[in-house]
């Protein structure tokens, strides 16, 4: 055991680890583009982009630059009562980026916080207007992050039965397929017409953690339509799927109605530092001005609107500025396309689906799609010993990697993937 390693097993916790049985972390003391370098001297093609927020490589000397310049000229500074150019501009960036409607940004500091922000405000929405509203819709297999209000509206069970008695209602739609979509829509419209719903949050088109599971935009379409009908707010959780994941830079740029609300994180920053915006209408914003103070949202993180973090995320708006970051966007897609009929055929294959840079892979199991197959620890040993740091979601098995992978790193993947179901009997 390397010094590192018998200080980590003393001082450090991880998380969503079983710290008694798992194997020592991996040590990696430095990092490239889409390769991560071990302490011994090992390489990894970082496949999940370090838990899907990597997406211009690691490195990236713009990011780097407009860190290293904005640490030197203003680090980090109270965000009530005072506010800097740098919070301004990428304000300004994003909104413009977003359907017209989406005005209003909220800083935090993560996935879950921007997802407790928007649920909160949703809530403070008819609250102030003296119309509270109880119920959210959820739907079934989401996962919106890791604090108490996110952890309501995700799916209930093993990862957060201790809390279980804390969370608030939620009621859950069965994700959509051919066969339930109409069911679904009519089941949506009768809890709507209670009058009693604050809220429809959705991951857009992709439901990640769930095991990358995909539904249509135009199913996503007709739901938005009927909370539209009964002034349900919609919050999209784009936190997994915005920054050009699925191919567009947004998940909600494939649908025709737009939400009310918008969570934003992991890629933001070019995955480089933590930060969370919440975009909200100018609507939603009116409801909280008042000459009361109460009715504000009295809402914040000490480190709201770091101004660092806001850097790398202008630097990273720049890079999608550029034409070879969509070029290398469609060129992941286009190598996905052409491998998909072989993956499709395959023996120990259950079912393959994309969209824009994310592949994901059903491994064939006994006890079907579950997050505690043990085909996910066969799996991270097997691409862990041949260079690739990957960590499926139960028998899914699934690439997105950082942007500027090159196609020999793909290839590679690919071929590595092949090997693997390969090693499986089927
Ligand atoms: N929402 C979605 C859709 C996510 O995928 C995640 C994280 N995987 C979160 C929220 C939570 O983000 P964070 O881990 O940054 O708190």
């Amino acid at each position: 055991m390397s010094d590192w390693s018998s200080r980590d097993r003393k001082y450090v916790w991880h998380p969503f680890t079983q710290i008694q049985t798992a194997p020592e972390p991996l040590l990696i003391v430095r990092a490239k583009d889409t390769v991560l370098f071990s302490e011994d001297g090992k390489e990894y093609i970082d496949c999940n982009s370090s838990w899907w927020v990597n997406v211009h490589g690691h490195g990236n000397k713009h990011i780097v630059n407009a860190i290293a310049e904005q640490a030197l000229k203003l680090d980090h500074v109270i965000f009530a009562g005072v506010t800097h150019p740098k919070a301004i501009e990428l304000s300004e960036r994003v909104a413009n980026l977003l359907p017209e409607h989406l005005q209003k940004v909220f800083f935090s500091d993560d996935g879950s916080t921007a997802v407790e922000v928007a649920l909160k405000m949703a809530f403070q929405f008819w609250h102030n207007q003296g119309t509270p509203k109880k119920r959210v819709l959820a739907l079934d297999g989401a996962y919106h992050g890791d604090t108490f209000g996110a952890m309501s509206v995700g799916q209930r069970g093993y990862f957060n039965e201790p809390f279980e008695y804390f969370f608030f209602d939620v009621d859950f739609l069965d994700f959509p397929t051919k066969k339930n979509e109409i069911e679904l829509l009519e089941e949506a419209e009768l809890l709507f017409a209670t009058g009693d719903f604050s809220a429809l949050i959705v991951e857009p088109l992709v439901q990640g953690s769930a095991g990358m599971r995909m539904y249509d935009a135009s199913w996503l379409d007709k739901l938005v339509s009927i909370a539209r009908k009964y002034q349900v707010l919609v919050i999209f959780d784009e936190v997994m799927t915005a920054w050009g994941r699925t191919g567009k830079l947004f998940a909600m740029d494939y649908c025709t109605l737009k939400p009310d609300i918008v969570c934003l994180s992991k890629g933001l920053t070019g995955g480089v530092l933590p930060l969370g915006l919440t975009v909200a209408t100018e609507q939603i914003f009116q409801a909280f001005l008042d000459r009361e103070k109460s009715k504000a949202f009295l809402h914040g993180h000490s480190f709201t609107g770091n101004a660092i973090a806001c850097a790398a995320a202008c630097a990273s708006l720049d890079i999608f500025e550029e034409n070879e970051t969509w070029q290398n966007i469609a060129r992941i897609a286009n190598f996905y396309q052409d491998k998909f009929s072989e993956l499709e055929k395959h023996p120990a294959i259950e079912s393959v689906r994309m969209i824009g840079t994310i592949l994901a892979i059903d491994i064939k199991t006994e006890g079907g799609s579950t997050y505690f197959s043990n085909i996910h620890d066969q799996a991270y040993d097997f691409f862990s010993k041949n260079g690739l740091l990957m960590r499926p979601l139960g028998n899914v098995i699934f690439l997105n990697p950082p942007y500027c992978i090159t196609d020999e790193q793909l290839q590679f993947s690919y071929s590595k993937i092949l090997e693997f179901a390969s090693s499986l009997s089927y």
